[in-house]
């Protein structure tokens, strides 16, 4: 099959990446995601399995190369294997070069060997503490002994792991230290992640909000840190630690704006389609979908989405800036 060529935004970027968030639904709420009591979308809202599939074909048809599965949890999601099972068409015709997922990890030990057996390859799994206590508290719902097996399981299966860490001031930055040699020990690389203003949570952001310009600073007294010319097609810059040999990655939304090089559109389990994670604009994609059984619709709204892009967010966190810089919630976009 030949190359569909790719959609191009106003400032010259390909967009060749879609993640796609299935459900706003979740078993965790973490306290930087979530608050602890959510409305959620009334599952006649949702878009079908069969829908989504449809969606992400057409970027497919339009030149998108890799799909990233997010949520809220993705694996929570009834029947979310036919979705993999069906995309996984993509890879065999070579039309997708990678289907990824983002999971919280607590139905991994489940599904690990049926992702792998959809040609998935690689996942990333949210870990930000190792420390059971801890992860209660910033999961509240969660239990750290379930995302361990999973991550075992996931291992065994063949899928190459990489773990996100939320950088969360005063509460896991003791630990960054010791869970770079555990994720390194086992051959998995991690990266940090600045808090970002999404969506009204419990608290104040600027006392969740640390800065990996300073965990870089303080992991050289511990490390010898390399620069890295490793990409995965995402925003992290990574970091090779001699003492280990693993990569660390940092991802800098706040103190290192990454948009020059956004190749991504992010679409809800609505069919609304965002074009940047820190931006209100979005392209309702669901009407289009449904309005006929043929593509010329949805894919003229696609194309006349792209073409509104922006260059890029606006993120603040800071003690004057009360408002969130978009109200949605991260799982409402996808991670
Ligand atoms: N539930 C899955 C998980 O936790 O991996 C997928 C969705 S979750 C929204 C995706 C990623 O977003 C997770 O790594 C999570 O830590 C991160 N995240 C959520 N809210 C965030 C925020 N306000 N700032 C930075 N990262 C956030
Ligand atoms: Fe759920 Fe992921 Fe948000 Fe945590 S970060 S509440 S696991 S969607």
């Amino acid at each position: 099959m030949g190359t569909a060529p790719a959609l191009i935004d106003p400032f010259g970027r390909a967009v060749t990446y879609i993640r796609v968030s299935v459900t706003d639904r979740c078993d965790f709420r973490c306290v930087y995601c979530m608050s602890e009591d959510m409305t959620f979308l009334p599952k006649r809202d949702l878009l079908t399995l069969e829908e989504l599939d449809r969606l992400c074909t057409a970027f497919v048809d339009k030149g998108t190369r890799k799909i990233r599965i997010t949520g809220g949890e993705p694996l929570v999601r009834r029947g979310i294997m036919t979705l993999f099972q069906s995309l996984s068409r993509h890879l065999d015709s070579g039309a997708l070069d990678e289907i990824t997922v983002t999971t919280n990890g607590s139905q991994l030990a489940r599904y690990a060997k049926d992702l792998a057996a959809c040609g998935v390859r690689r996942i990333n799994v949210s870990l930000d503490t190792l420390d059971a206590d801890k992860f209660r508290r910033i999961t509240r719902w969660g239990d750290l002994k379930k995302v361990l097996e999973g991550i075992d399981a996931a291992q065994a299966a063949g899928l190459h792991v990489k773990l996100n860490a939320v950088a969360l001031a005063g509460v896991n930055e003791d630990e960054f230290v010791p869970m770079i040699r555990w994720a390194h020990g086992r051959g998995i690389d991690i990266t940090f992640i600045e808090v970002m203003p999404l969506g009204e949570i419990e608290g104040q952001r600027a006392d969740q909000y640390l800065p990996l310009s300073k965990v870089r600073a303080d992991l050289m007294d511990h490390f010898t840190l390399r620069d890295s010319s490793y990409q995965t097609g995402g925003p992290a810059r990574y970091v090779t630690a001699e003492e280990t040999g693993g990569r660390i990655g940092f991802i800098t939304p706040l103190t290192h704006n990454f948009c020059e090089s956004c190749n991504r559109v992010r679409l809800t389990c609505t069919g609304t389609l965002y074009m940047c994670l820190g931006q209100e604009d979005a392209a309702d994609l669901r009407a289009p979908l449904r309005a006929s059984e043929s593509n010329d619709l949805l894919n003229a709204a696609i194309e006349r989405a792209i073409l509104r892009k922006p260059k890029g967010h606006d993120f603040i966190i800071d003690r004057t800036t009360r408002q969130p810089a978009v109200g949605r919630h991260m799982s409402v976009t996808g991670g």
